[in-house]
């Protein structure tokens, strides 16, 4: 089962989208498989990370905007190449593995939409699979 998520990213920020994978998952009736959480966007990206202390997103950006700086050297004509870096570093989609019709997520974990070039209409998708 596919579901397609849209969302709206007003500036540079981790989304935590993990509440519409439960939701997927739960629409879909698989007890035992996986959710695929894909992002089709060139500079946005998924990422699973901590969700307790909202410092570790903030600096998680700082650390990303100090790794990939904006360059006088870039060509490309969009002006984003940082953007694109950085979506590349976090990655195009994660993986969970569904137990019991739950994710199996660890206590501090969820699931963040990755922002880097706002302000966005964007969406992302979750495949589930399993029995
Ligand atoms: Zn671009």
């Amino acid at each position: 089962m596919l579901q397609k998520f849209d969302l709206s990213t007003p500036r540079e920020n981790f989304y935590n989208i993990t509440s519409q994978v439960r939701e997927a998952v739960s629409a879909s009736g698989v007890k035992d498989g996986i959710a695929v959480v894909f992002c089709p966007h060139t500079t946005a990206g998924i990422t699973i990370n901590e969700n307790a202390d909202p410092d570790v997103v903030h600096d998680m950006l700082l650390g990303l905007a100090k790794a990939y700086p904006d360059r006088p050297e870039f060509r490309h004509g969009e002006g984003n190449s940082a953007a694109h870096l950085k979506a590349t570093a976090v990655g195009s989609s994660a993986t969970v593995i569904i137990e019991g019709g739950r994710l199996l997520l660890g206590t501090w974990q969820s699931i963040w939409f990755c922002e880097f070039d706002p302000p966005r209409k964007r969406a992302f998708s979750v495949k589930v699979i399993g029995d």
